[in-house]
């Protein structure tokens, strides 16, 4: 399995902010997000292939439960469930980070999943615009992922640019809804941006629309702990 890296950090994003976790992030996706904030992961894919067995050597060396299985599309690697049954062997609680638009039969303590909008898709690419927008919602793979009685819980994590965003989000949540119902509760809308001004600055103005919706606010807490550095 490629893997792009691993580390020790605090979880930034979602219903686990502040829980120190072992990160394994794996290389390669099928999307190329504008924004993409590992490019490293996706873009220009970089990484060193590993054996499962070595990449649970790391992982039982860290303290603590908590592992986040992130991309890059962990969903795109044909390793992944042995990968989730060595954790699991070893009393792992397991977040795999997915984009949501592939699937493969695998047990989670927390899905995290963050369908794609409009503002994604990258403008001036030959190939990946159009690649990009035919991939990024995949109706079927987020029925699965609303359903799945292998998942114990859920977020539907959306990157917003702006407050014109909230349209696709409504239309994402209405159809996903059809397959199961989604708690606005396990809704989080984060704002885009790699450095502390611009999450605060796009933060100010999501926060209201949280609170007028009721969906969870995501403050991206790396961001403003460590920057976009790799590592954490
Ligand atoms: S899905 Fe994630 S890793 Fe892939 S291009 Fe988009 S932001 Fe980057």
């Amino acid at each position: 399995m490629k893997i792009a890296e691993m580390f020790y950090s605090i979880q930034g994003e979602g219903k686990l902010t502040g829980v120190p976790s072992f990160f394994i992030r794996t290389s390669g996706c099928n999307l190329r997000c504008r924004w993409c904030d590992t490019p490293y992961s996706s873009w220009d894919p970089t990484g060193e292939n590993m054996t499962v067995s070595q990449i649970l050597d790391q992982a039982a060396q860290k303290p603590g439960r908590h592992v986040v299985i992130t991309g890059g599309e962990p969903m795109m690697q044909g390793q992944l469930p042995e990968l989730v049954t060595g954790l699991k062997n070893m009393g792992r609680h397991i977040t795999i980070e997915t984009a949501g638009t592939l699937w493969q039969e695998v047990p989670m303590d927390l899905a995290s999943i963050s369908p794609k909008l409009s503002n994604s898709t990258p403008t001036d690419h030959s190939t990946w615009s159009q690649t990009h927008e035919q991939r990024r919602l995949n109706w079927d793979v987020l029925a699965r992922f609303a359903r799945s009685a292998l998942i114990v819980e859920r977020q539907w994590k959306f990157v917003i640019c702006k407050p014109e965003d909230m349209r696709e989000v409504d239309a994402v949540l209405a159809t996903v809804s059809q397959a199961a119902p989604i708690n606005p509760a396990d809704v989080i809308l984060m704002p885009e941006g790699v450095t502390a001004d611009a999450v605060q600055t796009r933060g100010s103005w999501l926060a209201e629309i949280c609170r007028e919706r009721g969906f969870r606010f995501g403050m991206r807490l790396h961001i403003l702990l460590y920057g976009n550095t790799r590592g954490t």
